[in-house]
């Protein structure tokens, strides 16, 4: 058995790192920007809360929608590969567009920078996917190692882009997102010898003499059908998750104790942990799924991804016991939020990086790239839900709110527990492993 990995993996992980560095970075800035006012030390653009949180929303819900445009561009026009290097070129203009002070290239920025995340992000994950054979079996830890990639860039970022953007200027720190895409097109440009065979734009057949894309088979169907039932699982995956920049964010600078040793951490340092988690416990998460994989015991991507929506879950019953604990008038023990994180990274590691690789084994090839645009579109609309999920909590309490998130994911993931055999039916052997 074959277990290392291609070369190629070692080039998308670094490209994708430094698209994420370049992406979570900005975005670590981006509210802090508007909201800081327009006079005196490092000036912002002057908005109220509520603009800006408005603006955050639209914004990481259009860059991941944008990944179906990205997605049929790559398959109708030029292949994954260029797509991505396209991506990059508009993501780095776009940042580096925000270097200068004015309102037009800020809204020029942003619009680059989601056209460009929308062209590389989908067209990258499928690429991964490329780089391996249909049952080959390394193709699942493949991309939980893309996913440490992406997550050594959003841990590094807020820290980095933060720190210079809020002390040395917030153009500072749009600058060096800026150069992070560049170091990734650097990096993706050299790798080319090691990614001959993937991303390249295969053309329809000639039916007639004109190119039409010939009609899908009853498997072909089935499979799509599976995959449109796991993007609503991330829908509702993300929604909750994705409370992390805003609710949890919110909720750990008000009302959690953050003093270790006679220091008060600061609240946006947390914002770093769950991408550390991912790193330390990405290789142990996927490792014990492999394991009881070898045992013969069920471990379908369908069935890790409704596990991993109930322990994700069980991450919100912790909040609520911080707020348990915060309603007797105390500030809650750091301990809770700790836990949250933790149990939401392992729901994460057994949904995420598998919802990718599912992907790629599920969907017919002349297909591939937009159906990862649609599953991109899906977390997309799901960052939207969490934050309106987030605006309810001002009305209907924390408590209420973590509490109502724990009980829907549990619920929902036990109902795809009941139902994951009859659709695992309907892949028709995708997931099945093949020595080589
Ligand atoms: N955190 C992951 C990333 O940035 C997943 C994001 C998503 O799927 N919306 O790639």
């Amino acid at each position: 058995m074959k277990t290392r990995h291609p070369k190629g993996l070692i080039v998308l992980f670094f490209t994708e790192m430094w698209e994420r560095f370049s992406f979570y970075g900005m975005r670590a800035i981006l509210v802090l920007y508007l909201t800081k006012e327009t006079l005196g030390a490092n000036p912002g653009m002057g908005w109220t809360d509520t603009r800006a949180l408005a603006l955050y929303g639209w914004y990481t819900m259009l860059v991941y929608v944008m990944a179906i445009p990205g997605g049929i561009i790559a398959d109708r026009l030029l292949g994954q590969k260029k797509t991505v290097f396209i991506g990059g070129v508009l993501i780095a203009i776009g940042q580096l567009t925000l270097v200068m002070d004015s309102t037009v290239a800020f809204y020029t920025g942003l619009a680059l920078i989601i056209s460009g995340v929308g062209c590389l992000k989908p067209n990258i994950s499928t690429m991964v996917g490329g780089l391996y054979e249909i049952g080959d079996p390394r193709r699942d830890s493949g991309f939980t190692i893309f996913y440490i990639g992406i997550n050594v860039g959003a841990a590094s970022a807020p820290l980095l882009v933060g720190y210079i953007g809020e002390v040395h200027g917030w153009h500072y720190g749009f600058g060096l997102a800026g150069i992070g895409m560049l170091l990734g097109l650097i990096v993706y440009a050299w790798g080319q010898k090691y990614l001959k065979t993937v991303g390249n734009y295969k053309p329809a057949k000639k039916i007639h003499g004109t190119n039409k894309h010939v009609p899908l088979t009853k498997i072909e169907k089935d499979r799509i059908f599976v995959l449109l039932v796991s993007f609503l699982i991330v829908i509702i995956f993300w929604a909750a998750y994705e409370q992390a920049g805003g609710l949890m964010n919110l909720y750990t600078k008000e009302k959690i104790n953050r003093i270790v040793f006679g220091w008060e951490i600061p609240t946006s340092l947390f914002q770093a942990v769950p991408a550390i988690f991912v790193i330390i416990f990405g290789t142990v998460v996927a490792g014990y799924w492999a394991g009881r994989q070898r045992k013969g015991k069920e471990a379908s991507s369908l069935f890790k991804m409704a596990v991993g929506i109930i322990v994700m879950g069980t991450g919100f019953l912790m909040m609520s016991g911080a707020a348990l604990q915060a309603a007797t008038g105390v500030k809650a023990m750091l301990i809770w939020l700790i836990l949250s994180y933790l149990l939401q990274v392992i729901g994460e590691l057994s949904l995420s990086p598998v919802a990718l690789s599912f992907i790629t084994k599920l969907a017919p090839v002349k297909y591939a790239s937009i159906m990862m645009g649609i599953y991109f579109a899906a977390t997309g609309l799901g960052n939207k839900v969490a934050g309106l999920v987030g605006e309810l909590a001002t009305h209907a309490g924390a408590l209420q709110v973590f509490t109502g998130i724990f009980i829907f994911c549990l619920a929902f993931g036990l109902l795809l527990l009941v139902f994951f055999k009859k659709l695992k039916t309907l892949t028709h052997g995708a997931e099945d492993i093949q020595e080589i």
